[in-house]
């Protein structure tokens, strides 16, 4: 029998052309005997995928992290619990990086939920909740965060960013416009370029400036929607919901909240932003959440009117086109909402926890900006080189805090950015403090040297 019985039907000529191009694309030259117009391009010559910039600010903070012998702060392993003291990376430390407010994630019934659900409906609910994928625990879930609200109805997604980009892309389109805070999480800047509305931002928390943003549309849009945060991730302060309203009432625009981080955080019992305002949750449009901070797990929820929530169920294609939230992520997020409030007591600690931190910050010197002193406190230092400074040295004193740098927040505004819980010790975070003031007094005295040791090792 021949050697050269052809296989697939391909004759040894094809087969040999075929090899030597494969060899040729793994050396990277071009093959003999193949057309040119045949060979695809080799890797080198094609740009890479991705945006320019962004490729090109993520290699310049390598090098600059390489030149400055810094181990990176991003993807750190944390090896269990989030809890106050944590092993990150094989090191124990003060961990101030995650945003488990109320120390939900861990506790044991909320951890009983997600087993006794997964354990009845499944790890998945294999499908859209449209189709096959509807389980009473969402329904219960959603009722519960309605209460909430005192809304009609409310509608959980697998995502929290997700469910602003198809939620907010969703409610308006071209034609009409999106107002939101200078400072408005990426999702929601997302939701509305999707939606392909007029955009316009107004100054972080300036309500002058909101009205003469309504006010500039006049008779240009059909319908104005205003978005804010209920309690900014990167600052912890909150809008003046109050004084908002009726300015977004005169200018007959509608209202949407992002609770991600108001909920468990503001307010006596932790309802968020309207009571810590004082205000009837039913005055705001749209009320928007995640899970995935004080309630433990992860994805989104909308509360609203039922007009509202029955049409983002029938049509919103985040929702539609995707598959039902895990029976039980929903079954510890309703636990957690139950925990959260039946005990007001993890709010009070968390209130009190805040205004130890910010108290010992500001004796300290430290700027804080304008945070509420609840669970998100900023130290601005403002340089980014600093901040990552201080970060190092921090970790190696073995506590964790973020370093946000541009373009995360504003430019010459980089900052560490503390997750305070209601399971945090009063004495860890005093002794954090003093040591944030002491890293930043050191690495003051040695950031000029730093900066142009930098300079000369990334000229070369
Ligand atoms: N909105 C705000 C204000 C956020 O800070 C975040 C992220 N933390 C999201 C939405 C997205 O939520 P998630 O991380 O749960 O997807």
């Amino acid at each position: 029998m021949s050697e050269e019985k052809p296989g697939f039907g391909l004759s040894a000529d094809v087969k040999s052309k075929l090899l030597n191009r494969l060899s040729a694309q793994m050396a990277n030259r071009p093959a003999a005997g193949v057309a040119a117009v045949e060979a695809p391009a080799p890797v080198s010559s094609r740009p890479a995928l991705g945006h320019p910039s962004v490729l090109e600010e993520i290699a310049m903070l390598r090098r600059a992290g390489d030149a400055l012998g810094l181990e990176s702060p991003f993807f750190r392993v944390n090896e269990g619990l989030p809890t106050p003291w944590s092993v990150i990376d094989g090191r124990r430390v003060l961990n101030f990086c995650a945003y488990n407010y109320l120390g939900l994630n861990g506790d044991p019934r909320v951890t009983a939920a997600a087993n006794a659900a997964a354990e009845r409906y499944g790890t998945s609910v294999s499908g859209s909740r449209i189709v096959s994928g509807e389980r009473q625990v969402h329904r219960d879930l959603e009722a519960a965060l309605a209460k909430v609200y005192q809304a009609d109805d409310a509608i959980v997604l697998v995502n929290g960013h997700a469910t602003n980009v198809t939620v907010i892309s969703h409610l308006v389109g071209p034609g009409d416009a999106v107002i939101c805070d200078a400072l408005s999480h990426n999702s929601i800047i997302q939701g509305a370029q999707l939606a392909g509305a007029k955009r316009r931002s107004f100054l972080h928390n300036d309500l002058a400036d909101l009205d003469r943003v309504l006010g500039e549309f006049g008779d240009t849009v059909k319908r104005r929607l205003v978005i804010v945060e209920g309690c900014y991730g990167m600052d912890g302060d909150a809008p003046d919901l109050a004084a908002m309203i009726p300015i977004i009432r005169r200018h007959r625009a509608h209202l949407m909240v992002d609770e991600a981080h108001g909920l468990g955080v503001l307010g006596e019992r932790g309802l968020g932003v309207f009571e810590h305002c004082g205000v009837d949750p039913r005055e705001v449009d749209v009320w928007m959440g995640t899970l995935s901070k004080t309630l433990a797990t992860c994805g989104g929820f909308i509360a609203g009117s039922v007009e509202m929530v029955e049409y983002l169920r029938a049509s919103a294609p985040g929702f539609l086109f995707s598959v039902g939230m895990p029976a039980p992520t929903a079954a510890a997020s309703l636990e957690a909402l139950r925990i959260m409030l039946a005990e007001p007591e993890r709010m009070e600690r968390l209130r009190t926890n805040g205004q130890v931190f910010v108290q010992a910050a500001r004796a300290a010197g430290l700027d804080v900006g304008e945070t509420l002193g609840r669970a998100i406190i900023p130290v601005i230092i403002g340089s980014s080189l600093r901040t990552t400074l201080v970060a190092d040295r921090l970790w190696k004193r073995g506590i964790a805090a973020q370093p946000i740098l541009y373009p995360g927040v504003p430019e010459r505004s980089a900052r560490l950015r503390f997750f305070v819980t209601s399971e945090h010790a009063p004495e860890d975070l005093r002794w954090a403090v003093s040591e944030v003031a002491n890293a930043l007094a050191e690495v003051g005295q040695t950031t000029p040297q730093a900066l142009a040791d930098l300079k000369t090792k990334l000229r070369k």
